[in-house]
């Protein structure tokens, strides 16, 4: 039949963290479609970004031949830009001159101005291979810890709580072990739209039997399948969670045995929750006391209780907190180490994980060892052969304003795009035109690549071979189905290519060499093996054994932390940064959409997705449509201290009065030219979750 494929290739999802295995149905070198596969994290179920969005790669916008900017064209936000014409911007030349040019340039920003003047941002949508030679390049090449990625906007502050509370950065349990569950928590997650094979898990549970409390300023779609639907004020998380901790402490609710053997800081974590009265909170959350304490009943009561959360947690002032808040609940009820039990930030891209462990993060090197660890360090200079810098280096938002004061003047991206993604996008977007030398590895020419000085086509992830990590610890194979087009190249030859350039002595023949590597670097990946991942798709770390799966529930006797105990970490309610006043008088909040992922770089290329959800909107509950003298449909302005975006408005009553809902993924409408780049002192997450903003009628 007219579907039927002459080859399959079987790999993994670009999209989510959750990781779901496709098969590629190839008829003439083209996906002809996607189908499901039995992956441990999907069980054959895809959602509609795995399933349809993926002509992408077909897009007529693929960057084919490596780009130098033209003479006299300026690096202006100003100018209309359009990515479908590069050669109004760009000129078209050979690989040797352009890696020429792109290692040339960041070695003469390196040797006049020094190591720190340089910094790259690599991606969680590359490999680990990938993001594991990115790191490297920077801290050999480049010589510094200038080395960041998404994991930054997204889970910054939940990975800074948990290395603080119980010694590392990821998951206590995979997301299916909310089937062995008595309660599900979901906080700050809208998993039907963001996560929605795991969400398709939840549901299930509650069929049969599990009681789902979901938590959020803005009502979802998972509403309908939970027994409490608590909807909080945007920002009353801390003071409603602290007031379910005082109901479990004043009842004496909490596991004493499991808090003498696991856990310190309990005394002063009970001390601390006196003043959280529900009854004194009620008022700051939105949450009657009554409320309040069923809920905290219900989670400290159950067998096993298991807890979900994502950006509307960690996209704060105060979400390092937050998620304090989270660990302490778990910690005190006992609810982690046992089936159906833990802690879980769901993870965004679907390699987030992997290029955080890989080391694509300023302060750690791989497997999250801290810079200023004089051992490990010491292992891996032995290892690369080369001095490293003990100095963490800077964050997303902090290399954004020291481009601005002239400290970083060369950048190295590889796959991201910090035009869209990061927050008061214009300052964001003059930073990256104030570079000396830039530098954008990309599949299209995005936001981002407009400023390159040379731009360098990579690949799209059915077009090579490597391992990704998911949400749940899961290493798995992503497998090439497609020839690269024209002259574009796989993401880790590009690097090498610009290491060797830089004087490097880089040699990898491929991926498999560069894993090879990564376990020599990573105690991780004992017992994961490329051959393994080759022949068995997904293995989960940590692994005992060398024919194990791979741990899912961990920690049931003790953390990797230094006393081997979870450290309890008492939270104060830190307000917003910024409070809606007579001018800005509404809440603006961003996120995602089913339909388009992230940045919209490869979703709004996807015509099936695109045709789903075309333009750009902002969301309203019909009261503030009416006192705005507005109907639904109708073309609005808001605007925040930052600047202004015109789109149209949505009537949706799951988002509170007074609120307004924006996606971040519509390039003319960019959501973050709104957002406050006010930093969590912990994570360095920006509070994407929470600024004033205005809506006029257009
Ligand atoms: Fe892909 Fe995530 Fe959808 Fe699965 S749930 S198909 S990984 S986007």
């Amino acid at each position: 039949g007219s579907r039927e494929a002459d080859r399959k290739v079987d790999s993994v999802c670009p999209y989510c963290g959750v990781g779901c295995q496709i098969t590629y149905n190839i008829r003439d070198d083209k996906i002809a479609f996607v189908s499901g596969r039995d992956g441990p994290s999907n069980e054959n179920r895809l959602c509609v970004k795995g399933r349809f969005g993926f002509d992408y790669v077909d897009s007529s916008q693929r960057l084919t031949r490596p780009l130098i900017r033209k003479e006299g064209v300026a690096k202006d936000g100003s100018i209309d830009f359009d990515p479908a014409r590069p050669l109004d911007y760009f000129r078209e030349a050979s690989w040797e001159e352009a890696l020429e040019l792109a290692a040339s340039g960041l070695t003469a920003v390196r040797d006049t101005h020094g190591p720190r003047a340089l910094a790259g941002f690599g991606s969680a949508k590359c490999s680990n291979e990938e993001a594991y030679l990115f790191q490297k390049l920077v801290r050999t090449g480049f010589r510094s810890n200038n080395v960041d990625h998404c994991t930054r906007l997204c889970h910054a502050s939940s990975v800074a709580a948990l290395m603080e509370g119980i010694g590392t950065g990821a998951v206590t349990a995979p997301f299916m072990e909310a089937m062995n569950a008595d309660v599900i928590v979901v906080i700050g997650a809208n998993p039907t739209e963001n996560h929605p094979v795991a969400a398709t898990y939840f549901k299930q549970a509650v069929k049969q039997g599990a009681k789902l409390v979901v938590m959020d300023p803005r009502g979802m779609a998972l509403k309908r399948h939970a027994t409490w639907m608590m909807q909080f004020r945007p920002g009353g998380d801390v003071s409603m969670l602290n007031a379910m901790m005082h109901v479990i402490v004043e009842e004496g609710l909490y596991d004493t045995q499991y808090i003498q053997a696991h856990t310190e800081g309990f005394e002063q974590l009970r001390a601390h929750l006196a003043k959280f009265t529900p009854e004194s909170m009620a008022e700051i959350c939105g949450i009657d006391a009554a409320t309040l304490r069923e809920v905290a009943r219900a989670y400290a009561g159950a067998q096993r209780a298991i807890i979900f959360w994502g950006m509307g947690v960690s996209q704060h002032v105060h979400g390092t907190d937050n998620a304090r808040c989270l660990i302490s609940l778990a910690m005190m009820c006992g609810q982690v180490g046992r089936p159906g039990t833990g802690l879980h930030p769901l993870r965004g891209q679907n390699n987030v994980q992997g290029a955080s462990d890989a080391g694509l993060i300023p302060m750690v090197f791989p497997d999250y060892h801290g810079v200023g660890d004089a051992a490990y360090r010491g292992r891996l200079e032995g290892l690369w052969d080369i001095d490293l810098d003990p100095e963490p280096g800077l964050t997303v938002v902090e290399i954004v304003d020291a481009i601005h004061d002239g400290r970083v003047r060369g950048m190295y991206i590889m796959g991201e795009n910090p035009a869209m993604s990061d927050p008061d996008a214009r300052h964001a977007r003059d930073a990256l035109a104030r570079l000396d030398h830039l530098v954008v590895q990309d599949i299209f020419l995005t936001e981002t690549a407009r400023y390159a000085d040379v731009v360098l086509p990579a690949s799209a992830w059915p077009e090579k071979n490597g391992t990704v990590t998911n949400t749940n610890r899961q290493v798995q194979m992503g497998r090439q189905a497609l020839p690269l087009p024209g002259e574009a190249r796989p993401d880790w030859w590009i690097t090498q290519e610009i290491a060797r350039r830089m004087g490097l002595g880089w040699n990898y023949a491929g991926p498999a060499d560069v894993f090879a590597e990564m376990k020599q670097a990573m105690p991780s990946l004992d017992n994961i093996t490329w051959q393994r991942l080759e022949n068995e798709g997904s293995i989960m770390y940590p692994c005992p054994e060398p024919d194990h799966p791979g741990l899912g529930v961990v920690y049931g006797d003790g953390f990797p932390t230094a006393s081997g105990r979870a450290r309890l970490v008492p939270a104060d309610i830190v307000p917003p940064a910024e409070q809606p006043d007579r001018d800005f008088p509404m809440i603006l909040t961003t996120g995602r959409t089913l339909e388009h992922w992230h940045t919209g770089a490869m979703t709004r290329r996807a015509s099936n997705l695109d045709a789903l959800e075309p333009e750009a909107f902002c969301s309203l509950n019909s009261l503030d449509l009416r006192r705005l003298g507005l109907d639904a449909g109708a073309m609005v302005r808001v605007s925040t201290r930052r600047g202004a975006i015109e789109l149209m408005a949505r009537q949706d009553n799951a988002v509170p009065e007074g609120v307004v809902f924006i996606p971040f993924c519509f390039a003319e409408a960019a959501a973050n030219v709104l957002t406050n780049p006010q930093l969590d002192p912990y994570g360095k997450i920006p509070e994407f979750k929470f600024c004033a903003a205005r809506i006029e009628p257009q």
